[in-house]
Protein backbone atom coordinates (compact mmCIF):
# COMPACT_ATOMS: atom_id res chain seq x y z
CA UNK A 1 0.00 0.00 0.00
CA UNK A 2 0.32 3.78 -1.24
CA UNK A 3 0.92 6.24 1.85
CA UNK A 4 1.60 9.87 0.67
CA UNK A 5 5.13 10.72 1.86
CA UNK A 6 3.06 14.48 2.18
CA UNK A 7 0.74 13.29 4.56
CA UNK A 8 3.63 11.14 6.14
CA UNK A 9 5.62 14.39 6.41
CA UNK A 10 2.86 15.81 7.88
CA UNK A 11 1.96 13.61 10.77
CA UNK A 12 5.88 13.07 11.45
CA UNK A 13 6.05 17.02 12.20
CA UNK A 14 2.73 16.92 14.06
CA UNK A 15 4.20 14.43 16.45
CA UNK A 16 7.33 15.91 16.82
CA UNK A 17 6.03 19.33 17.38
CA UNK A 18 3.58 17.43 20.10
CA UNK A 19 6.83 15.85 21.48
CA UNK A 20 8.55 19.10 21.74
CA UNK A 21 5.61 21.13 23.12
CA UNK A 22 5.46 17.89 25.88
CA UNK A 23 9.15 18.12 26.95
CA UNK A 24 9.11 21.85 27.04
CA UNK A 25 5.60 22.02 29.35
CA UNK A 26 7.60 19.19 31.33
CA UNK A 27 10.81 21.08 31.46
CA UNK A 28 8.99 24.18 32.50
CA UNK A 29 7.10 22.65 35.46
CA UNK A 30 10.54 20.97 36.66
CA UNK A 31 11.94 24.35 36.43
CA UNK A 32 8.93 25.90 38.47
CA UNK A 33 9.54 23.08 40.62
CA UNK A 34 12.75 23.78 41.71
CA UNK A 35 12.33 27.74 41.62
CA UNK A 36 9.57 26.57 44.42
CA UNK A 37 11.69 24.02 46.20
CA UNK A 38 14.72 25.71 46.35
CA UNK A 39 12.37 28.58 48.05
CA UNK A 40 11.47 25.99 50.49
CA UNK A 41 14.66 24.99 51.35
CA UNK A 42 17.29 28.02 51.65
CA UNK A 43 17.23 31.93 51.86
CA UNK A 44 20.98 32.06 49.67
CA UNK A 45 19.66 33.50 46.43
CA UNK A 46 22.66 32.44 44.73
CA UNK A 47 22.01 29.24 45.93
CA UNK A 48 18.56 29.59 44.30
CA UNK A 49 19.97 31.12 40.93
CA UNK A 50 22.65 28.10 40.75
CA UNK A 51 19.79 25.34 41.46
CA UNK A 52 17.57 27.16 38.50
CA UNK A 53 20.16 27.79 36.28
CA UNK A 54 21.11 23.98 36.18
CA UNK A 55 17.60 22.81 35.74
CA UNK A 56 17.50 24.98 33.04
CA UNK A 57 21.02 24.19 31.30
CA UNK A 58 20.61 20.53 31.86
CA UNK A 59 17.00 19.97 31.51
CA UNK A 60 17.37 15.94 32.47
CA UNK A 61 20.70 15.70 33.87
CA UNK A 62 20.05 19.17 36.37
CA UNK A 63 17.16 17.61 38.24
CA UNK A 64 19.10 14.32 39.04
CA UNK A 65 21.91 16.69 40.45
CA UNK A 66 19.49 19.09 42.07
CA UNK A 67 17.77 16.22 43.47
CA UNK A 68 21.01 15.10 45.61
CA UNK A 69 22.94 18.41 45.87
CA UNK A 70 19.98 20.50 47.25
CA UNK A 71 19.47 21.11 51.50
CA UNK A 72 18.21 18.09 52.92
CA UNK A 73 15.77 20.11 54.90
CA UNK A 74 13.37 22.35 54.38
CA UNK A 75 13.24 25.83 56.21
CA UNK A 76 10.20 24.95 58.33
CA UNK A 77 11.79 21.63 59.05
CA UNK A 78 15.33 23.60 60.05
CA UNK A 79 12.81 25.51 62.27
CA UNK A 80 11.13 23.32 64.07
CA UNK A 81 14.09 21.18 64.96
CA UNK A 82 15.59 24.18 66.36
CA UNK A 83 12.15 25.09 67.96
CA UNK A 84 12.56 21.46 69.76
CA UNK A 85 16.44 22.27 70.74
CA UNK A 86 15.53 25.19 72.51
CA UNK A 87 12.86 23.61 74.37
CA UNK A 88 15.09 20.83 75.52
CA UNK A 89 17.68 23.61 76.33
CA UNK A 90 15.44 24.98 78.12
CA UNK A 91 13.81 21.80 80.09
CA UNK A 92 17.55 21.37 81.05
CA UNK A 93 18.16 24.54 82.40
CA UNK A 94 15.05 24.50 83.84
CA UNK A 95 16.24 21.40 85.94
CA UNK A 96 16.35 22.98 89.91
CA UNK A 97 19.57 22.74 91.09
CA UNK A 98 20.98 22.55 94.80
CA UNK A 99 22.01 26.28 96.00
CA UNK A 100 24.52 24.08 98.07
CA UNK A 101 26.09 21.61 96.08
CA UNK A 102 24.84 22.14 92.32
CA UNK A 103 23.38 19.07 92.43
CA UNK A 104 20.15 18.56 90.75
CA UNK A 105 17.35 18.16 93.01
CA UNK A 106 13.41 17.65 93.00
CA UNK A 107 10.76 20.92 93.13
CA UNK A 108 9.33 19.18 96.12
CA UNK A 109 12.33 18.16 98.06
CA UNK A 110 12.95 20.32 101.19
CA UNK A 111 17.06 19.08 101.47
CA UNK A 112 19.27 18.38 100.05
CA UNK A 113 20.29 14.49 100.47
CA UNK A 114 24.13 15.18 98.85
CA UNK A 115 24.91 18.41 101.59
CA UNK A 116 21.99 18.93 103.64
CA UNK A 117 21.30 22.18 102.46
CA UNK A 118 18.03 23.55 103.45
CA UNK A 119 15.52 23.44 100.10
CA UNK A 120 12.08 23.94 101.36
CA UNK A 121 9.80 23.79 104.40
CA UNK A 122 7.31 21.74 105.07
CA UNK A 123 3.82 23.60 106.38
CA UNK A 124 3.59 23.28 110.28
CA UNK A 125 -0.24 22.63 109.65
CA UNK A 126 -0.95 20.98 106.14
CA UNK A 127 2.66 19.49 105.71
CA UNK A 128 3.36 21.01 102.15
CA UNK A 129 6.71 22.11 100.78
CA UNK A 130 6.86 26.33 100.93
CA UNK A 131 9.73 28.02 100.14
CA UNK A 132 11.91 28.94 103.11
CA UNK A 133 11.11 32.75 103.36
CA UNK A 134 7.37 32.39 103.00
CA UNK A 135 5.80 32.99 106.66
CA UNK A 136 2.23 31.98 105.54
CA UNK A 137 1.10 28.72 103.74
CA UNK A 138 -0.35 29.56 100.54
CA UNK A 139 -2.33 25.83 100.77
CA UNK A 140 -3.70 26.39 104.18
CA UNK A 141 -3.13 29.80 105.55
CA UNK A 142 -1.39 29.25 108.50
CA UNK A 143 1.11 31.30 109.66
CA UNK A 144 4.82 29.86 109.26
CA UNK A 145 7.98 30.80 111.54
CA UNK A 146 10.80 32.03 109.28
CA UNK A 147 13.69 29.14 108.89
CA UNK A 148 16.51 30.63 108.03
CA UNK A 149 19.28 29.10 105.49
CA UNK A 150 21.82 27.86 107.93
CA UNK A 151 25.03 29.65 106.67
CA UNK A 152 28.09 28.41 107.06
CA UNK A 153 28.02 27.03 110.66
CA UNK A 154 30.57 30.04 111.88
CA UNK A 155 30.65 31.32 115.01
CA UNK A 156 30.62 35.16 114.82
ZN1 LIG B 1 23.24 19.95 97.87
ZN1 LIG C 1 -0.30 24.64 105.04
Amino acid sequence: MDIDPQILNNVVLILTSLGVAFIAALWLSIVFWVIRDIRSRTRDPLMGVMSVLLVIVLPIFGIVIYLIVRPAQTIEHKYQAALEEEALLQDIGLRLKCPGCGRPIEADWVACPACHTRIKKMCVSCGKTLELQWNLCPYCGSPQQKVYKPEKSRES
